[in-house]
């Protein structure tokens, strides 16, 4: 069974607990932090092993804060260099705007960026593999990186009905909707009753004045 594709499901939480996946010999595994880093207005601001120039001291953060207000009026890219979609075309502080708008183009492009930023990752570390400095990789990764994504400062998009559904016996994160058109449509029927309706026929209309049968 040696020479088959083992993939894992073990839900890391952090590129480091998918390096370690890897070291213990996983070859697929799924990545659900890239879905709830983007949710959170997270950018991913990592690279596997180290980045290119390090100018500070201390663990660097694995990703920016796109709710920080200190984006506001900042037009570089959500990462210096970076050659997805979003950093190509769009600044932090347009981003800023449409999480404050609430914009889904906020998030969508949060994945956009996210995912280029795992691909580099997965590339990178099969190079490091292929190379056989993996295990050496790691640890410069581990001293260089916080253990942790940064806490979430702002709000994720809007509930959309899909995502509501009652998980592990948690209660709906959405009222039913849709109850309320019962309410609506017994409004609507009392207050077609109170409209005032004939109780004759043309004949009887005519001989009151209300109208004129054509010829
Ligand atoms: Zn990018």
């Amino acid at each position: 069974m040696s020479h088959l594709v083992r993939m894992s499901f073990a839900d890391p939480s952090t590129p480091q607990k998918v390096l370690r996946d890897i070291s213990l010999g996983v070859d697929l595994t799924t990545v659900p932090f890239i879905g709830t880093a983007s949710d959170a207005g997270l950018a991913f601001d990592f690279t596997f092993p180290e980045p290119a120039v390090k100018d500070s001291v201390g663990p660097l953060p694995l990703a920016l804060d796109m709710w920080s207000p200190t984006n506001a009026f900042d037009t570089s890219p959500l990462r210096q260099g970076c050659e997805c979609y979003t950093c190509k075309n769009h600044h932090r502080a347009y981003l800023q705007h449409l999480l404050n708008a609430k914009e889904m183009l906020a998030w969508t492009l949060l994945q956009i960026h996210n995912h280029h930023v795992m691909d580099q990752f997965f590339a990178a570390a099969r190079r490091s593999i292929s190379d056989g400095t993996f295990s050496q990789n790691v640890d410069t990764f581990e001293r260089t990186y916080a253990s942790e994504f940064p806490e979430q400062t702002g709000q994720g998009p809007r509930v959309r009905g899909y995502q509501a559904k009652s998980e592990y016996g948690t209660p709906k994160r959405n009222p039913k909707v849709y109850g309320r058109l019962d309410d609506h449509a017994e409004k609507l029927m009392e207050a077609e009753s109170g409209v005032a309706t004939p109780d004759t026929g043309a004949d009887g209309l005519q001989a009151h004045g209300f109208a004129r049968k054509s010829q």
